[in-house]
């Protein structure tokens, strides 16, 4: 059996390696590289039961497993860690905690840490480009071969009535089953199948340079920027480095990934507030300035699963602010399905294409 997947992000990269663990003949095609869009350039994340109470739970819970697994099945390092989360606040300069040192020595003065909201247990980080080239490492291992081509189209044959392969750039690759798993650039396949509606919504981040300096706690922030409350997130990494992103932007969406930038005031504001965060959080330390789009549906859940109308065809999008978490457990049971026709850990119902 042969299966196409179209996008070398988080998404395609472990549905890849579950395939190819099925011994199932695996060929991604990522028109830039893998992890090039949000998948190389999220914080990184992981919760095992922050979507309890939601159809997400299962599939949380079973990613959050997969992860602290995979650093025992599959080779390189990507900076898996188990890590406490707090949430907090700065201080306005009229709040007489302006001045109080905080909880945290590595933060400034009125960085108010108000509450455990996560532990070593329920609350992890990983590094997600390196994950993610991890998995597609794994894959390659097993059998997968990947082509950087861009998807053109769904080929069908003779009478239109079944996919049976994709179009790129320069030929036509065929195969028994395709993935559409492209992140917000999935809704160009829409022109050959029958796929709800898929937004794309953009974060500028920063990462730091912090060495060791700071410690293995993930930070939930509220703070003012002009006037505005915004959120802030912090995301120390075992490589020493630190993820900061605030301030979501609307911007035109581009139809190559490559030509992803942030909005310049985004990213003037959320280097402003993460110089009022921490002396750490200095000019001359800046690795990267970047934005990324996160993939959302019309009812906040992915679609995993059968495109309808069509049994060849499959989709794995949509996973908004949750999928580097997710990504190991849609990858196990999107393998299950297509090779097994049933999942065994996670009940795909909630995402399927066709609730849309
Ligand atoms: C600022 C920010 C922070 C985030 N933080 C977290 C976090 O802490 N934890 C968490 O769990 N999630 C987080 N997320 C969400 C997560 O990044 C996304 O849900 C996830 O990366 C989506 O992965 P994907 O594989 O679906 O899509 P993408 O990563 O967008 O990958 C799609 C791939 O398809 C390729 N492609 C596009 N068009 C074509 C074509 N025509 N042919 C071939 N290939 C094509 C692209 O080049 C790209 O590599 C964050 C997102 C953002 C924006």
């Amino acid at each position: 059996m042969r299966v196409v997947i179209c996008g070398g992000g988080v998404i395609g990269a472990c549905t890849a390696y579950f395939l190819s663990r099925h011994g199932v003949d695996v060929i991604v095609v990522e028109r830039t590289e893998v992890a090039a869009a949000a998948s190389g350039k999220a914080g990184g994340f992981l919760a095992r039961d922050w979507c309890a109470g939601t159809p997400l739970d299962a599939l949380a819970r079973r990613s959050f497993a997969l992860h602290a697994q995979l650093p025992e099945e599959i080779a390189g390092d990507w900076g898996h860690r188990p890590m406490t989360a707090y949430s907090g606040f700065v201080a306005d300069d009229n709040d007489p905690r302006r001045n109080t040192p905080s909880a945290l020595d590595w933060l400034s003065d009125g960085v108010v840490i108000a509450q455990r909201i996560g532990t070593t247990e329920t609350t992890a980080i990983v590094h997600p480009q390196k994950f993610t080239s991890a998995m597609m490492n794994a894959a390659i291992v097993q059998g997968a071969e990947l082509r950087r081509t861009r998807f053109t189209g769904i080929v069908r044959d003779g009478d239109g009535a079944r996919a049976k392969g994709v179009e790129v750039d320069d030929s036509i690759i065929e195969a028994d089953a395709v993935v559409i798993a492209m992140g917000p650039w999935s809704l160009l396949a829409a022109n050959w199948m029958s796929l709800p509606a898929l937004y794309a919504q953009r974060s500028p981040s920063i990462v730091y340079d912090t060495g060791t300096h700071v410690s293995a706690d993930a930070l939930f922030l509220e703070t003012k920027i002009y006037g505005e409350t915004t959120s802030v997130e912090v995301f120390p990494r075992p490589d020493g480095s630190t993820y900061v992103t605030a301030c979501p932007d609307t911007g035109a969406f581009p139809t190559d990934p490559i030509d992803v930038r942030p909005e310049p005031n985004s990213m003037k504001w959320v280097e402003e507030i993460s110089g009022r965060l921490s002396p750490l959080f200095r000019p001359e330390k800046i690795i990267a300035k970047q934005a990324c789009y996160r993939p959302v549906t019309e009812d906040g859940l992915p679609l995993i699963g059968r495109v309808p109308q069509d049994e060849r065809l499959y989709v794995a999008t949509g996973h908004s602010v949750w999928g580097i978490l997710n990504a190991p457990a849609t990858g196990e049971a999107l393998a299950e399905l297509i090779v097994e026709g049933a999942t065994r850990n996670v009940d795909l119902a909630p995402f399927d294409p066709a609730r849309l």
